[in-house]
């Protein structure tokens, strides 16, 4: 096992957006840093996501620093693109990444960060850690998952519905994910429902042709409960009552949703057309699974030939940094992103869940994370 002494070069964990991002950022402060990579590619998790991904966000507003999409990409960008877009970026800026790293542990000692993947010791005082705040799938049990005889799988596995052609599948969760695979299941033959244990709030991709983001990033210098007092009306009329189909409304709107609760609501582009023409079910949450399908929260039962788990994602950096329990929280969630953290020269960059669209974010932590780090290097 070799020990690289890397003198003042700062480590990165992650070639994902954010990895990159830091890199580049750091790169145009005169800094050269060492990006660490499980995988064999840079952005790896968007080669794995589902075929018919497109970025919720539009694509001014996704873009990471310096470097806009090309002018005749499409205002959402597909996964493929944006796969594309991560590689020139990547090759551009000629960063150092070193693929097939995966880092096992990360501790402070002797005022150093200790960085060991499966076969090098990496040595820094600066430690960046972009490992993705959707690192590892969020996979619940329920009672009797065990003796369902149908499939179940997480969303991260699930590619396009061409293998679910004519079944009847239940997409546990009302994200973006949720809402992108029912419709993509019911474009490839196959009977969606969707199960939706919270109450809800739905906006639309666009309003008067406007991106609901920059809408946003407008009206984020407001105050929330204003914000959605004025967008009420539209959002009812855009939109409609969703209790009608057998969501419940959450009692205050998007904006306090977002800030309150830290939670995206849907950005719709297409499920809610598919639910009122009653080509997509809605359900409680899942009580229970029975040998052919689940029972739900209201004591209804129904069959399914397969279940996907649209139930979101965790970053559990405590799987590998190890005596920085003061960073995140128990379940490996860290308290802060995109500044210093409590312990000498580690940051996190990718890790706050904006209403703004995290790529835009994951921007701004990297300026503002290079500029740290840069001042503290003179
Ligand atoms: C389905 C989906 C759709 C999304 N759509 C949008 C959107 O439309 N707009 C938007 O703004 N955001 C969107 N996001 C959120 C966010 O922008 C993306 O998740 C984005 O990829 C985050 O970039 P990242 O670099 O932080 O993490 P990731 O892209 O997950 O990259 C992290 C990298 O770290 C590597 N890594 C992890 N652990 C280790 C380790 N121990 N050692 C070495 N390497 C490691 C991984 O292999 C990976 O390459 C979406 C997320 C998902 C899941």
């Amino acid at each position: 096992m070799s020990d690289f002494s890397i003198d003042k070069n700062p480590i990165v964990i992650g070639a994902g957006p954010a990895g990159l991002s830091i890199g580049a950022c750091l790169k145009r402060a005169g800094i050269q840093s060492i990006i660490l990579e499980q995988s064999d590619k840079v952005g790896s998790a968007w080669h794995r996501h589902y075929d018919r991904l497109h970025l919720h966000t539009d694509k001014k507003n996704s873009e990471l620093p310096y470097a806009p999409f090309p002018r005749e990409y499409p205002r959402y960008i597909s996964r493929t693109q944006l796969i594309e877009y991560l590689e020139t970026y990547a090759g551009k800026l000629q960063l150092d990444i070193r693929f097939y790293q995966q880092v096992l542990s990360a501790c402070y000692e002797n005022e150093q960060w200790k960085i060991q993947t499966q076969d090098k010791l990496y040595r820094s005082p600066i430690l960046v850690i972009a490992a993705g705040y959707t690192r590892e799938p969020n996979i619940p049990n329920w009672p009797g998952q065990n003796s369902f005889t149908g499939r179940v799988i997480h969303s991260s596995q699930y590619k396009n519905g061409e293998p679910f052609k004519g079944e009847r599948i239940l997409v546990v969760g009302f994200g973006n994910s949720g809402g992108e695979i029912a419709i993509d299941l019911w474009e490839h033959g196959a009977h969606p429902s969707l199960s939706v244990r919270n109450a809800v709030n739905v906006i639309p991709r666009e309003l008067f042709g406007i991106p609901i983001l920059s809408i946003g990033i407008v009206q984020g210098r407001m105050p929330p409960k204003l914000a959605d007092a004025i967008n009420a009306p539209i959002l009812r009329a855009v939109i409609g009552d969703l209790t009608k189909y057998g969501f419940r409304k959450l009692p205050y709107g998007p904006a306090t949703q977002i800030r309150q609760d830290k939670h995206i609501p849907l950005i719709d582009i297409g499920t809610m057309k598919l639910i009122q023409e009653s080509y997509v079910t809605i359900h409680p949450g899942v009580k229970e699974f029975t040998a052919d399908g689940v029972i739900f929260m209201d004591g209804k039962q129904a069959q399914f030939d397969a279940v996907i788990l649209a139930t979101g994602y965790r970053p559990q950096v405590n799987a590998f940094l190890h005596g920085a329990s003061n960073t995140h929280d128990e379940a490996g969630t860290p308290s802060s992103s995109g500044r210093e953290t409590s312990m000498p020269g580690l940051y996190f960059c990718g890790y706050y869940v904006s209403p703004t669209g995290m790529l835009r974010e994951i921007g701004i932590e990297a300026m503002q994370i290079s500029a740290a780090i840069a001042k503290n290097k003179t």
